[in-house]
């Protein structure tokens, strides 16, 4: 019932001629309708992406999204100017968006806000630092930063999020989160999702970041949770990055 989503996050990396590259191979890998792809490339590419991508089914994401839809806010990007470019979803709370720029919870609410109001769907990243690990908060640390969002949200508004965990640890530095443990925060994280309604908890897909790559994703993919993948480094190559999207189909 739910559809994995397999999610490329380029981050600051790319160029004109990788949007071309991938808009090839992607059209030419036939990918299967039962999984869901979506390339989420710099703001500067998202008119090529969206030329390239046209008569595929990929989908387009955004990396980042400003709270507020114009005005003077030098260097961002709002949400209806997303739309306009055929974005479909967009990151909020990313933890490089989180650590280097210092988005908070609120901060991190107001953007979802934003993407919610232009119609798009926020992927909503959470995930703890290796100290909050080390000392047995993970499951606290991720279900605030679900809750700080989801608890200001009305119901319509919460069945249109994705939720990527990602602990920080394992953000490139080739340490994936094992099966297991990536399971089980998902897991509590769907348990987290009852508490708000429970078809929520069964329908809302729950993506895994970190190191995720072509040897490691299919047993990542095969955990009952875990609805899918955002994938960084490895989504910069176009063949290990079809190769995930087929281990999940
Ligand atoms: P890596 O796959 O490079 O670890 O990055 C994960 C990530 O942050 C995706 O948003």
């Amino acid at each position: 019932m739910r559809k994995p989503l397999i999610a490329g996050n380029w981050k600051m990396n790319g160029s004109l001629a990788l949007v071309e590259q991938f808009g090839r191979a992607l059209a030419d890998a036939r990918l299967s309708s039962s999984v869901e792809v979506a390339v989420i490339p710099p703001s500067p590419y998202l008119a090529a992406a969206q030329a390239a991508f046209d008569g595929t089914t990929v989908v387009l994401g955004a990396q980042t999204v400003n709270p507020e839809a114009a005005g003077a806010y030098t260097g961002e990007v709002s949400a209806p100017m997303l739309a306009e470019f055929g974005v479909h979803y967009v990151l909020v709370g990313h933890s490089e968006r989180r650590s280097l720029y210092q988005e908070d919870d609120m901060a991190v609410l107001a953007r979802a806000r934003a993407a919610l109001e232009a119609g798009l769907m926020p992927i909503l990243c959470v995930g703890e630092t290796l100290d909050e690990r080390d000392a047995g908060r993970t499951e606290v640390v991720v279900l605030q930063q679900v809750k700080a969002v989801f608890d200001a949200l009305d119901a319509r508004q919460r069945r249109r999020l994705v939720i990527a965990y990602e602990p920080v640890w394992a953000i490139g530095t080739g340490r994936t989160a094992t099966p297991e443990q990536a399971q089980a925060v998902h897991a509590a994280i769907r348990a987290c999702l009852v508490a708000y309604d429970e078809k929520l908890a069964a329908s809302s897909r729950l993506i895994y970041g970190g190191s995720m790559k072509r040897e490691n994703a299919a047993e990542l993919l095969a955990q009952p949770d875990i609805d899918g993948g955002l994938i960084g480094g490895a989504s910069l190559k176009v063949d290990d990055f079809i190769a995930i999207c087929q281990s999940a189909g």
